[in-house]
């Protein structure tokens, strides 16, 4: 039985990769300092007897007992609220964070996952955006947390695969969205579903025309599998190309929701990107993915689950 360590476990992704390696027949060890993670995303794994449950800060070292085949180094804060909130915890968790799980990782001789992101293109003056392009990054603005982490994370990566010989593995994830993410992280999509169902205005930032690719989880975590057990070793972009405008998206989710929301509007945030779509063309030829899960049907089971949660805290309160 294969062994695999994912950290960030208990957030959004880490959850669902939880889920998928279970299913796989992997022997799943899950590492979070919940900062951002929640226990109920994880918890119907804790009576399995191959799910086992670390509560640790990965920027301090980690020691893991036994063997390891796999790690994933999937903890971040990840929304621009949450890395706004928490700027040096996120570039530690990029820096420190990547540094111990390296080193574990050539202790272990396990293949080495990080969970890079669209953001290390800043604000692209390419479009679609390959995987050849080096982005536009303001390194001292307000995304500049995440996204030199992020860079700092793929550049480290990259060092220990040069110089080490270790087994890595950089997807680079663009905006996805499904059942587990948090209402309130400050990102589009949820609050966007949370405004419709709780009967608020939808907010939309600047004029909405910047635009943006969503993908479904199911969708992602199937690229994140197919990306780890390949054979290559440069970073894959994995989302939907499915490109709208924040504005259009609004006007989605009201038609979708059936609700009578205004759209209302509100300043655009410091170097919010004006433009973000994957070229798939890599994840296509070298892992045979592309997504399969319409946006539509995509948001009808996020907004099932929104309002499934909203329902179970009206219950308790
Ligand atoms: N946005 C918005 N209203 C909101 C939250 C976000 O118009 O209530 C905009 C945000 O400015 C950005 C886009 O929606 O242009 C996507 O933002 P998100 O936070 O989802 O992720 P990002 O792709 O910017 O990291």
């Amino acid at each position: 039985m294969k062994r695999i360590l994912i950290t960030g476990a208990a957030g959004f992704l880490g959850s669902h990769l939880c889920d998928r390696f279970i299913k796989e027949g992997y022997e799943v060890i899950g590492m979070d300092n919940l900062l951002t993670g929640r226990l109920s995303n994880i918890e119907h794994l804790f009576p399995l007897k191959d799910f086992t449950f670390y509560h640790h800060d990965v920027t301090t070292f980690v020691h893991v007992p036994g063997s390891l085949d796999y790690i994933l180094h999937f903890a971040s804060p990840a929304s621009p609220i949450d890395y706004l909130k928490m700027p040096i915890q996120t570039m530690k968790v990029g820096s420190l964070g990547t540094h111990n799980l390296l080193g574990l990782a050539r202790v272990k001789k396990a293949r080495f996952m990080i969970a890079s992101t669209s953001e290390v293109y800043g604000d692209p003056t390419v479009h679609p955006q390959t995987e050849e392009y080096w982005g536009n990054v303001n390194p001292i603005g307000p995304r500049g947390v995440y996204d030199e982490a992020k860079r700092f994370q793929e550049a480290m990566t990259m060092a220990y695969h040069n110089f080490h010989g270790l087994e890595t593995r950089i997807i680079r994830i663009f905006n996805t969205y499904g059942p587990r993410m948090r209402m309130n992280d400050g990102r589009a999509l949820p609050t966007f579903l949370r405004q419709a169902l709780e009967g608020e205005d939808i907010t939309v930032f600047g004029d909405g025309s910047q635009t943006r690719s969503f993908c479904y989880v199911d969708d992602l975590v199937e690229g994140i599998y197919r990306l780890l057990l390949s054979d290559y070793h440069l970073p894959v972009n994995i989302g939907n190309p499915d490109e709208i405008s924040i504005k259009d998206f609004a006007e989605e989710i009201i038609a979708l929701t059936n609700t009578d929301q205004k759209i209302i509007y509100k300043p655009l945030p410091k170097d919010d990107p004006m433009q973000r779509k994957p070229d798939i063309t890599k994840a296509r030829e070298i892992l045979g993915w592309e997504p399969k899960v319409d946006r539509k049907d995509g948001l009808k089971i996020t907004y099932d689950y929104f309002k499934k949660e909203i329902e179970e805290k009206m219950k308790e309160a």
